[in-house]
């Protein structure tokens, strides 16, 4: 099963993505994270995407497709994975739509995660998460159950914070979202994959949700 989370920067899709990892078997892609760390190793292409990253604006596409194309190539992509950060452009969506008529594969299901503009603000401006195992965490919603101690993989005093959660940066990345990543949902509710949650809900209660829609999408298959 293919799916892709959609959502505005801290509606939770990175969060429910991980959850659906466990309880589905499928594994999660964030763009996000894949260029992060593209940036962090030093690599030429990582170095041009931080600029832009930092500035909350969008990577090109041809660099975002060709990170993608590669990695459901891989073979642990082979069972169904979750999108999570991709596709943001409609011509990202085109590319892959290319990708999985190439594998004759599709798409089950594209879940828009819907959440106010006010919350978002206050999710990202809180939001950190454990650098050993990417385990997520908000000054608010979720601290871990031992101070400075990761609850999942018991990692102590390494958590990190995004230079592009901010609420400066957030304003971009907020108007590139509204510009061109909230087409696609027209996009997708045109060939009928497009599903909605309420991502105001507390994080478990999403997951549920999630679970209910994707077992309808299985029963309808
Ligand atoms: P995220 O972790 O999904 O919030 O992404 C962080 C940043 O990475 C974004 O603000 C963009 O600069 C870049 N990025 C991630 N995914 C994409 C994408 N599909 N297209 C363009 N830029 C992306």
């Amino acid at each position: 099963m293919n799916l892709i989370l959609l959502g505005p920067p801290g509606a939770g899709k990175g969060t429910q993505a991980r959850a659906l990892e466990t309880t589905r078997g499928l594994i999660q892609l964030s763009t996000g994270d894949m260029l992060r760390k593209a940036a962090e190793v030093g690599t030429a292409m990582g170095g041009r995407a931080k600029a832009i990253m930092d500035a909350g604006k969008l990577v090109p596409d041809e660099v975002v497709n060709g990170i993608v194309a590669e990695r459901i190539a891989m073979p642990d992509a082979e069972n169904g994975f979750i999108l999570d950060g991709y596709p943001r452009t409609l011509e990202q969506a085109v590319a892959l739509g290319r990708m999985l008529g190439a594998r004759k594969s599709a798409l089950a299901a594209v879940i828009e995660i819907e959440v106010d503009d006010d919350e978002l603000v206050r999710r990202i401006a809180g939001r950190y998460t454990c650098g050993t195992c990417g385990e997520g965490y908000h000054d608010v919603r979720k601290q871990p159950k031992v101070a400075d101690v990761c609850d999942n993989c018991g990692a102590r005093r390494n958590f990190k914070r995004r230079k592009d959660d901010n609420a400066e940066t957030l304003k971009t990345r907020l108007f590139a979202y509204y510009k061109e990543t909230a087409p696609l949902i027209g996009y997708y509710f045109r060939d009928g994959t497009l599903r909605r949650v309420d991502g105001m809900a507390d994080i478990a209660e999403v997951t549920r949700s999630i679970d209910r829609l994707l077992d309808r999408v299985e029963a309808c298959k």
